[in-house]
């Protein structure tokens, strides 16, 4: 199992590698870029090898990057949009060069312009910027929590993208279970993952899965709200977590968490947690 949580690495891959060690993870999601600003550090190529070498020392699988917010691909402005174009291509390069393998994406806001204009205004930006081919690297839209003017907040619109930018093999899926608690699928249950893997496989399809925000919700089920909690605090609560965990096709994808902590040492205790709960649950459902 790729279990991790949102590292830094503006202190060096090898670094994060290594905290993700010492926290008991063995993925790690990291922002591409300044998650407000928009600067990027460059990774030179010392660091890229190093990274490689640390990696195998920590044994750490794939990695999930995580674009910044201040990139918009629905935005309605025409410096928003240059700024979006920039920016996939940019990281999607940058993260290739060192080898990882995913990097995630919030699609936009169609900013009160309604979704049909909004999925045109993201399909532009992939079709100019996103490359179609690579050996290591995917972009992977995230499924929102469908508030407000977001696009991305169903199957069917995350399909419509991916179709309508001719479904390259760049292109991908992360699954947030906060998300999609807010959109409704309700982890808790049976039937509630059994819808969700029904709504996967007529829409995005499952190959295009890569990755999962692993993550509580403050809010209730279809709430269409996005506030992550710690896990087993929040609705999803031990239960709704275990029924990832144990899941036999959820639980092998890197699973990364977002959870509001105040120190990262605090990931190491969810992390540690999740793991007890799964060795006490008997595993693999
Ligand atoms: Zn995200």
């Amino acid at each position: 199992m790729w279990l991790g949580a949102h590292l830094s690495i503006s202190g060096g891959l090898p670094e994060a590698a290594q905290t993700a060690s010492e926290l008991g993870a063995n993925t790690f999601a990291y922002f591409t870029r300044n998650p407000r600003g928009g600067s990027a550090r460059q990774i030179p190529a010392e660091e890229a090898a190093a990274w490689q070498t640390a990696r195998a020392t920590y044994g750490i699988g794939p990695t999930v990057g995580h674009m910044p917010y201040t990139v918009n691909l629905a935005g309605n402005k025409t410096s928003v949009q240059t700024f979006a174009r920039m920016v996939v291509a940019e990281d999607f390069r940058r993260v290739e060069s060192f080898g990882g393998e995913y990097m995630c994406l919030h699609p936009g806001s169609h900013l009160g312009d309604g979704a049909e204009a909004g999925i045109e205004r993201v399909v532009d930006v992939l079709k100019d910027a996103l490359p179609r081919s690579s050996a290591t690297t995917m972009l992977l839209l995230e499924t929102m929590a469908g508030s407000g003017s977001e696009i991305g907040g169903s199957f069917p619109e995350l399909a419509e993208i991916i179709d309508r930018t001719g479904a390259p093999p760049t292109l991908g899926v992360c699954l947030d279970s906060c998300h999609l608690f807010s959109q409704g699928y309700d982890f808790t249950t049976a039937a509630g993952i059994d819808r969700l893997f029904a709504d996967v496989d007529r829409t995005v399809g499952r190959d295009r899965v890569r990755a999962m925000h692993l993550n509580d919700s403050k809010f209730p089920l279809g709430s269409h709200k996005d506030r992550h909690e710690k896990l087993g605090q929040g609705s999803l609560g031990k239960a709704g977590v275990l029924n990832i965990l144990r899941h036999p096709w959820l639980s092998t994808l890197p699973l990364v968490l977002e959870t509001p902590v105040d120190d990262i040492k605090e990931y190491g205790t969810e992390i540690a947690l999740a793991k007890s709960w799964l060795a006490e649950s008997g595993g693999l459902a």
